[in-house]
């Protein structure tokens, strides 16, 4: 487990440092030229609005771009998620305190799409490696995704905390130990 419990149904961030890991801090390390990020950039709530949306448009069988399947397929993995995004009217604008007991859905999904644009593009190199491995470890590719998520919030921390670019090496080094 790193810095933070991202991973696990009850979903209890367990942080140790006054930095606390942002949906915008999450869209920062995906590189401006995937579809990913430009989805969640500028704005938070438009991200957001992109993952109700996904999940709304495959409730009413409608037509899907493949971000968008993807994304609702990933909320389809978290049914703890499910009421919340059944409602967007209630929830489009919670705020989640960064050290709070619980944890943001927004942020994990976030996640969990970073993770996915890395591996299908294999950036950074070995990735895709890690994520094999982690996934014949845990049995499970969403909770290889986990394992993955606990050291993409390490390298984003250590980035806030240092002032610096998040630096892929951390990542990595991370990834191996996992
Ligand atoms: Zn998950």
């Amino acid at each position: 487990m790193g810095v933070f419990a991202w991973s696990g149904p009850a979903g209890r961030p367990q942080r140790s440092a006054a930095f606390a890991l942002t949906e915008q801090a999450v869209a920062s390390t995906i590189p401006r030229s995937l579809p990913v990020r430009k989805m969640f950039n500028p704005s938070r709530d438009e991200a957001r609005l992109f993952l109700f949306e996904s999940w709304r448009k495959r409730c009413a069988k409608e037509l899907l771009t493949p971000l968008e399947d993807l994304t609702a397929q990933l909320i389809n993995k978290h049914p703890e998620y499910h009421e919340i995004f059944n409602d967007p009217e209630r929830n489009r604008d919670k705020d989640y305190a960064a050290d709070g007991n619980v944890l943001n859905p927004f942020l994990h999904l976030m996640m969990h799409l970073t993770i996915e644009e890395q591996i299908s593009i294999g950036q950074p190199q070995g990735i895709r490696e890690q994520f094999a491995r982690l996934t014949q470890k845990y049995e499970s590719e969403h909770e290889a995704q986990h394992a993955i998520m606990d050291c993409l919030g390490e390298m984003i921390w250590q980035a806030q905390r240092n002032k610096t670019v998040p630096d892929a090496a951390v990542y990595l080094a991370c990834l191996e130990k996992q």
